[in-house]
Parts: structure tokens; C-alpha cells; sequence
């Protein structure tokens, strides 16, 4: 019997709601807030007749702390399920601890507005200390730590496929398949095809902003950056084939760092066809990616949120979306003193996912982790107060949690590993 306010109702967010209003005897009531109200009543109207789940919206704006706080405190829910965008992540903690409600969200905190100086100062530090350049990382909700101990109430970062489920399978591979993990590639293929020349699977300016930027890998204890899309490699991936992927930077890559004991080297991989990649750099190349705003005839306007208005929106994609994805991470290490490997990923249907929820693939790997992470903070099989990332709790129950729910996973002894 909870009450849980959700924040956001995007293409992830559609989906978690729609996979919590299926599991209704845990999530009684939900209110979904966002910026635009209509998109959250009309949700709700389409679930109404289908559903236990007791439904109401409101309109947030979940940059302002007083407006999420007097929303909060009306509604008086046990945990708040942030799935707007990374921009929102501080000010929706932040509320969360002025009222005392635990708080998840699915990517970790960046600014919307990479120009600010007093955020480039911390900024600049962070990439000579630490050695990648990304504008996302733990350090800002990681800082939160202290106050989310001190009000006991817990905070879960990251919870979709990756940052999220990824995690849980390193957490699982050392519980069950290894003594030491030496190596961890995580491979994130999307062999789906919606037919347009050029679409994000989500957001576009956190997609875009993402897969611009360089790649970046932690080797001995240390991060190595690489210019974008520099490191490529080839991949057959279980039922959906042969794939170029690339090197990114993601952000699990530094929770795993210091959460996976004695991890020599931890590699992300995404795969692209070519049609985007050279669209992506064209883009690029003209300015169209840029956060600045500029002076067009009076007017002022950032080309990276001008861009996403004219591409298609992520959440149009599901009718058109054919094929699969194929999620995992690839681990060598040792067991009982000899060396062992081990696979373990996902493989979803995009049209699979349209037929249950009107969603594509990529909404849907994320909006089940996320109603499956809400899950384990509202049967208190994760809550010890605090701030965490995925992999910090036992992977067990959520892992039988996703394949019930949607996201059953593969496992592999034997795996071409990536040179
Ligand atoms: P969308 O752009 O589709 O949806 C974002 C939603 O947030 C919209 O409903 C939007 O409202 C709302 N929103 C934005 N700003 C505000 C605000 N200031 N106040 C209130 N509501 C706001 O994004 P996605 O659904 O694609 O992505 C959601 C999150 O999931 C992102 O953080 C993304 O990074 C993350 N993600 C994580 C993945 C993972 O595997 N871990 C994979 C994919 C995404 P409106 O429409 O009115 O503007």
C-alpha cells in the first residue's frame, strides 16, 4: 500500500507508470506531475478503466524546489520516482529531504546550463582531478550523501538499463559467478530501425549531448579519454547480429570503479549505424548541437532544444520501431583460482514493447528498471538510508523483479569477448 509521485511523463516515464499501474497492489495511488499537465491527464485517462491504481495529476515545475516542496507536502507521498530530465536532479533531492520522502531517478545530474560559471569552475576542477571531461557525474549527488543518512531516508541513483540494470548484473556476476572481476565490458546494441533518416531513442539534447561528447574508460585505477567515437569494434550480437559499436563515456562506468573491488578495467560500447554517426558530426559540424544560446532576429535560442523541436519526438517512435535490443556486460575475472567469463544481457522487442505499452524498446529497458527499483524501496528490500547506485544493493531480488516484469535476462559461459 504505497503512494508514490512521479515526476516527469515523457517516453520513460509513460512506460514506469503504465508498469506500476500493473502492479497496483504495491503502488495504490500515484499522482504524475510534470511541466505540460495535459500529457499527464491524458495518460491518466487512457489507464483509468485498466488499472487498481488510484491516478491523479498535477503541474510541476520541478526546477523550483518551493513549487515541488508545496506539491510534496499536499500530496504526501512515501517515495518520489524522478523520471524528468538529469537537469532535475538536485532540486527534486532537494525537496525530498525538506519533506522527508525517498527519492530515485534514472540518470545522474547535469546542468542544464553548461555556460554557467560558477558550475564551469567546480567543472574544470573535477575534469584535471579526475581525468574525464563528460558534464555528468556522481560527485554533485553524491555530496547528499551525509543529509540522506542523517533524515534516514534513502536515495537510489540510476535506476533504467544503463546506469541501472547494468550495475545490478556486476553486482550479480560477483555474488554468483566470481571470486575477483578483472574485467567488465558493458555493450548497449539497439538493432532497431524506425525508418526516419535521423531520431534519437530518447531525449535528444541528453542523447546528443552524450554520443558528441569524448569517450572515456577506467584502466588501473585511472580514466583514459579518447576523442569521440574513436574506438570502434565490431560485435555479434545474440538475436539481432553483427554491429558496429563505439566507446563512450556512461556514467556507471565510475560508480562501478569504486564499487566493484579490484576492477582493472571497466569499458562501455554503444552501437551506431553510420546514417547517424554521419548526421550526428554534420550537426555538429554547423553548430546545431550547441547549448549557447544565440541572437536569431531579436530572438534568443539554444540550437540544441531548437534541433529537438524539429526532430521526432522519442515517444512517436514506438509504432514504426522493428527489431531487438541486446543489453549486457561481459566479465572476466576468476573463480575458486581458475580464470572464468561470463555474459550476462537482455534482449527486448521493439514491437514486443509497442503491443504492451505503445512504447519502444529503449523507453521500455528503462521504465521497467525503474518501477522495478521504486518496487524494492517500497517492499524495503533496499532501504538502508543514504545515497546509492544500483550495484550497492543485493541484485537478486530486483533481477527476478525485471524478468517478471518484462526484462528477463540471458546468460552466456562462453562469450566472443571484445579485444
Ligand atoms: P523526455 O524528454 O521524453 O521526457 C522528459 C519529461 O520530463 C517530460 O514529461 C517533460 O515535460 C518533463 N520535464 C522536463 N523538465 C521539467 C521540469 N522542469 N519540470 C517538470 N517536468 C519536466 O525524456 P525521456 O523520457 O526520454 O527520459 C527521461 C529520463 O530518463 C532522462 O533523465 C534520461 O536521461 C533518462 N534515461 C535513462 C536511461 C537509462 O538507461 N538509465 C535511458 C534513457 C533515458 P514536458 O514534456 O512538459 O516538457
Amino acid at each position: 500500500m504505497s503512494r508514490v509521485l512521479i515526476i516527469g511523463c515523457g517516453g520513460v516515464a509513460s512506460v514506469a507508470i503504465r508498469k506500476c499501474c500493473q502492479v497496483s497492489e504495491v503502488f495504490t495511488e500515484i499522482c504524475i506531475a510534470s511541466r505540460t499537465k495535459e500529457k499527464c491527464d491524458a495518460l491518466a485517462a487512457k489507464l483509468k478503466d485498466k488499472t487498481k491504481t488510484v491516478i491523479t495529476t498535477a503541474k510541476v515545475d520541478a526546477d523550483n524546489v518551493d513549487e515541488l516542496v508545496a506539491l510534496i507536502n499536499d500530496y504526501k507521498p512515501e517515495l518520489v520516482m524522478n523520471i524528468a530530465l538529469p537537469y532535475q536532479d538536485l532540486t527534486i533531492m532537494d525537496a525530498c529531504l525538506i519533506c522527508g520522502v525517498n527519492y530515485m531517478d534514472t540518470a545522474n545530474y547535469e546542468p542544464e546550463d553548461i555556460d554557467d560559471p560558477a558550475w564551469r569552475e567546480i567543472y574544470e576542477e573535477r575534469c584535471k582531478n579526475e581525468g574525464f571531461s563528460a558534464y555528468f557525474d556522481y560527485s554533485w549527488q553524491w555530496a547528499y550523501k551525509k543529509k540522506f543518512e542523517n533524515a534516514g531516508l534513502t536515495a537510489l541513483l540510476g535506476s533504467g538499463f544503463d546506469p541501472g540494470v547494468t550495475q545490478s548484473y556486476c553486482a550479480y556476476a560477483l555474488k554468483h559467478h566470481f571470486d575477483t572481476i578483472e574485467t567488465i565490458d558493458i555493450l548497449d546494441c539497439n538493432g532497431g530501425d524506425h525508418g526516419y533518416p535521423f531520431a534519437t531513442n530518447f531525449n535528444p539534447e541528453i542523447n546528443l549531448r552524450e554520443v558528441s561528447a569524448p569517450g572515456s574508460y577506467w584502466e588501473d585505477g585511472h580514466w583514459v579519454e579518447i576523442p569521440a567515437m574513436s574506438i570502434k569494434r565490431e560485435y555479434d550480437f545474440d538475436e539481432v547480429g553483427n554491429k558496429d559499436m563505439y566507446l563512450l563515456h556512461h556514467e556507471e562506468i565510475e560508480s562501478l570503479a569504486k564499487n566493484i573491488p579490484g576492477v582493472k578495467r571497466i569499458r562501455f560500447f554503444m552501437t551506431f549505424g553510420q546514417s547517424y554517426l554521419t548526421h550526428m558530426k554534420c550537426l555538429e559540424n554547423v553548430g546545431m548541437l550547441s547549448t549557447t544560446p544565440i541572437d536569431y532576429e531579436g530572438q534568443q535560442i539554444v540550437p540544441i532544444q531548437f534541433l529537438k523541436a524539429l526532430l521526432p519526438d522519442p515517444a512517436t517512435l514506438g509504432p514504426r520501431t522493428k527489431g531487438k535490443t541486446n543489453i549486457g556486460c561481459i566479465f572476466t575475472g576468476t573463480k575458486d583460482g581458475k580464470p572464468k567469463t561470463y555474459y550476462i544481457y537482455n534482449v527486448c522487442d521493439h514491437e514486443e514493447c509497442y503491443k504492451e505499452v505503445e512504447s519502444q524498446a529503449i523507453s521500455y529497458t528503462t521504465g521497467v528498471p525503474a518501477m522495478c527499483g521504486a518496487l524494492m524501496l517500497l517492499t524495503k528490500k533496499w532501504n538502508k538510508p543514504g545515497v546509492y547506485t544500483v550495484e550497492e544493493f543485493d541484485p537478486d531480488p530486483y533481477i527476478e523483479a525485471l524478468g517478471k516484469y518484462g526484462l528477463p535476462h540471458k546468460e552466456s559461459f562462453e562469450p566472443v569477448l571484445v579485444k
